[in-house]
């Protein structure tokens, strides 16, 4: 099966490409907040100011994923200020990827942004992607020049992961790349389409293809309160995302068990030829090592066999679409067609 791969350097602009205005046209930032309330008012403070700068109309889709302190207040008494402030309430905390889900899953505008609240998303970069949007571009997403603001283990681990993880799957995760990113309408509009329940948002993000650019910034350190990712928590996030993307940990073991079985060989043989020349010192052990080995292999074999079958179980049920098109040149009014 052929999936769209994203490369990790950006693509550089079509010829083709679609001249975009953003003349009339509705950007959506998507703000998932949880336990966010000392930070929510400098954040409407600085993303207003700039908002205001961009020359679009706007909405701003908060996401409370079940705070435990005041943020539903803050949150509504910033949407009386400003109706342009929008509230979405969920029942508890369903975590990050999921309160995302949830606002892109609302948002109306043509061109979305997810933006974490703690400011270390720095909305001035709404700007330039604005503009690598009207180039052209269907993603731009912000990449972190340095992660000086990251301990040396988070640098360390996150490196490790993306490692991982880019050779396991099939897409590429750019290096660095957050969730921050402006999506235009239509790539949206795949992921909602996307039924899966373990929502690894970078892998999907990635997945979906199109036009991807990358706008490099500095991350800041967070503006106020604390940051809600522990190891524990960053380490099943990582798990989520090689098990979203990838089978190799379930199809690995016929390849262990071959391995094995020729090592069991091998083995088998030395003995029996030792006992031969030698003889049999210790009663039972070639024999037994033998029966030990050997079934060792044909275990993992089974295994891996299982293995092959889950994989294909499992990419069946994420039901995720076959390919996604991207434009369609010379067909009648078709649904998805470049206009
Ligand atoms: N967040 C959320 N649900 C959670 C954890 C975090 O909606 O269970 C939000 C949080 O309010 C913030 C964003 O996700 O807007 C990023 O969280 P955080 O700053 O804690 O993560 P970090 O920047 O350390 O990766
Ligand atoms: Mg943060």
């Amino acid at each position: 099966m052929v999936q769209p791969v994203v490369s990790p350097v950006s693509i550089p602009p079509l010829p083709v490409v679609v001249a975009r205005s953003r003349a009339g046209k509705r950007l959506s930032i998507v703000a998932p907040c949880y336990n966010e309330q000392e930070v929510l008012d400098l954040f409407f403070g600085r993303i207003e100011d700039e908002l205001a700068q961009l020359g679009v109309d706007y909405e701003i889709v908060c996401v409370n994923d079940g705070s435990r302190d005041h943020t539903l207040a803050v949150l509504l008494r910033h949407h009386q200020r400003n109706p342009k402030i929008k509230v979405i309430n969920l029942a508890r905390n369903f975590g990050k990827e999921t309160a995302l889900s949830a606002g892109l899953d609302a948002v109306i505008g043509d061109m979305i942004v997810p933006i974490d609240v703690d400011l270390q998303d720095p909305p001035e970069l709404i700007g330039q992607f604005i503009t690598a949007w009207e180039n052209g571009a269907d993603v731009a997403y912000g990449v972190r020049i340095d992660r000086s603001s990251d301990t040396a283990l988070k640098r360390f681990t996150a490196q490790g992961f993306y490692k991982a993880f880019n050779r396991l799957s099939d897409v590429d995760l750019p290096y660095n790349a957050g969730d921050y990113r402006l999506m235009d309408k239509r790539v949206v509009d795949v992921l909602r389409q996307l039924p899966e329940r373990n929502r690894f948002m970078k892998g999907l993000f990635a997945w979906v293809g199109f036009r991807q650019e990358a706008v490099p910034y500095a991350r800041p350190e967070r503006a106020a309160g604390s940051s809600s990712w522990r190891y524990w928590k960053l380490w099943n996030f990582a798990l989520d995302g090689i098990t979203s993307f990838s089978t190799a940990p379930i199809r690995v073991w016929s390849y262990v068990g071959v391995v094995a079985g020729v090592l069991a060989a091998l083995a088998a043989l030395f003995l029996v030829l030792r006992t031969l020349l030698e003889g049999n010192k210790v009663p039972g052990y070639p024999s037994l090592m033998v029966v030990i080995l050997t079934g060792f292999a044909i275990q993992m074999l089974a295994i891996g066999s299982l293995g092959e079958y889950v994989a294909r179980i499992y990419q069946e049920v994420k039901g995720r679409p076959l390919y996604v098109v991207m434009d369609r040149y010379g067909f009648d009014a078709t649904p998805g067609a470049d206009a």
